[in-house]
């Protein structure tokens, strides 16, 4: 007799989903976290007067009240819709290249167009022309996602989906300031416009275009926290402060798992938002499926991050900031930005959270809560020595610092709170290789269309959500989570 119907390994966003959707359909569910929070990397921790935001910049896909096909469904469908209060920022980003671009996209598309003609006058009709593209590209993505046959996609799809976004971005454009201020979301996905496919920047640039970037008051710890009181409420059990440290199996199919404590227990299916290395490492009693052996063996782990987190002595207004994101790039070169994410060599480029413009409620009155990110591969580090390593973390947050001096000149001064997170630090917070935040590297040869680590499984039993299964971001992994649950209640329905 199995002690549950389903295992949850992990607490990240896609275990969190797929846990609370699991009880909720009346699966009795066992969730696992290592760590003692739930929320992987969304989450937040206090220092002094402060509460730090770790993960959430803007949140996409939330839209407006009634929008169709926003993450409000979905957060309904988990029972939290009614518990999280969302924070909208009214402009996508400010965008600043120091000496050559410095505008503020407001997040509405006609106000866009707008601001971009009047940065980049002339250029009206082909921003107008390369929005439209994104939406129809975005569009037909999804139709084919959700099994629309190619016969009745439009070609646009085909032509534009896969080509590096640098291309697209030079069909349209001249001016390199206004293809680094509308490719500049090529930061968050982790691979510059010449190999990140144009259907992932569409996406990522619709997704907030159209449902607006949001934060969460009380951050997204609250969200976390909000999930998993659902998933308890619904009569699910959790554990924190264990890791699993083994999947059995009995002929080839999922038996449970053991908890680092030494005890097992007994389910017959079991969903893994850990990495896959260490999900597929874990299999006891079985060979990994050569498949998946071959399909691992051509991934390369994706970037990590570096983040400072900052207690500001002193108002976004004072600091400079006016929008609640800021990227600053220090030249429009972004593959020799990208570059520099596997090196200690100064930052070229950081996004800037500035929390308290639309205030999420983690700074005292007149303070602020900013944090300052570059992407960065954990390989970085590799040459740095422990007896090194306090030196070298503020040695190169010094240089985050320089670059956000363009934007906020003397936000050192105001520092009355910091925190230095390395590819290291999330490496042992989250236990994934290289600290990843994204999973793989999201380059052309991943994705949905070339990879199906979360929609065939390998192992009968064994079920994969989150960012090493499929897309990496806060909206991707909510989604793949409920989206693998429902999927295995379906199966058990099926053989019921
Ligand atoms: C600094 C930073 C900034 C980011 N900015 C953004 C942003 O602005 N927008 C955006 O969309 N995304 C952003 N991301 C990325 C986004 O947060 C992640 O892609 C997403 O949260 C990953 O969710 P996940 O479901 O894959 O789980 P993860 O968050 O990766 O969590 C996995 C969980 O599994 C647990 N676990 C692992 N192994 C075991 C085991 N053996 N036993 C038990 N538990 C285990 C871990 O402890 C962890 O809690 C950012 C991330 C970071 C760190």
């Amino acid at each position: 007799m199995s002690d549950f119907d389903a295992i949850v390994i992990g607490a990240g966003n896609a275990g969190l989903s797929a846990a609370a959707t699991l009880q909720r359909a009346g699966a009795r569910t066992l969730l696992v976290e290592r760590h003692n929070v739930p929320g992987g990397c969304a989450t937040s921790f206090r220092r002094g007067r402060y509460e730090f935001e770790v993960a959430l910049h803007q949140l996409s896909g939330v839209g407006l009240e009634g929008q169709a096909f926003s993450l409000r469904g979905l957060f309904d469908s988990l029972g939290v819709g009614d518990k999280l209060e969302f924070v909208q920022e009214h402009d996508l980003y400010r965008f600043k290249v120091p000496g050559q671009v410095d505008v503020t996209l407001p997040a509405d598309r006609a106000a866009a167009i707008e601001t971009l003609e009047e940065a980049f006058p002339g250029n009206r009709s082909r921003v107008e022309k390369f929005l439209d593209l994104v939406s129809n590209v975005t569009i037909l993505q999804i139709a084919a996602m959700r099994g629309t046959s190619p016969e009745q996609i439009d070609p646009v799809l085909f032509r534009y989906g896969l080509r590096p976004s640098k291309d697209v971005l030079d069909e349209h454009f001249d001016d390199p300031g206004l293809k680094a201020a509308l490719g500049v979301y090529w930061t968050y996905l982790g691979q510059p416009p010449s190999k990140l496919a144009f259907q992932d920047l569409a996406l990522t640039l619709f997704a907030y275009l159209e449902f607006k970037p949001w934060h969460i008051r009380g951050g997204s710890q609250a969200m976390s926290t909000a999930i998993l009181d659902s998933f308890l409420a619904a009569g699910g059990q959790v554990r924190f402060n264990t890791a699993v440290s083994a999947i059995l199996t009995e002929g080839g199919q999922v038996l449970g798992v053991r908890l680092d404590d030494g005890a097992e227990v007994i389910a017959p299916d079991v969903v893994s938002n850990a990495s896959l290395p260490i999900t597929y490492g874990m299999l006891e009693n079985m060979d990994v499926p050569a498949a998946v052996r071959d399909d691992l063996a051509t991934r390369r782990i994706g970037v990590s991050g570096f983040a400072l987190h900052m207690g500001l002595d002193a108002t976004p207004a004072e600091l400079g900031f006016t929008t609640s994101t800021t990227f600053v790039n220090l030249d429009t070169d972004d593959d020799r930005i990208h570059a520099s994410w596997h090196s200690l060599e100064p930052a070229r480029g950081v996004c800037v959270s500035s929390y308290d413009v639309a205030p999420i409620g983690f700074a005292p009155a007149g303070a602020t809560h900013v944090s300052l990110v570059t992407l960065q591969y954990a390989h970085a580090w590799d040459g740095v020595p422990p007896s090194d390593y306090h030196r070298a973390k503020f040695a190169y947050a010094q240089t985050l610092l320089d670059v956000v001096e363009h934007v906020a000149p003397g936000i050192r001064d105001a520092i009355e709170e910091v925190d230095v997170a390395t590819p290291r630090t999330m490496a042992r917070y989250l236990g994934h290789p290289g600290g990843a935040i994204y999973g793989y590297d999201q380059d052309r040869t991943e994705g949905w269309l070339f990879r199906d680590s979360e929609r065939r499984p390998h192992v009968p039993g064994l079920h994969l959500a989150g960012s090493w299964a499929g897309m990496g971001g806060f909206q991707p992994t909510l989604e793949a989570g409920a989206r693998v649950a429902r999927r295995l209640m379906r199966r058990k329905e099926s053989v019921r």
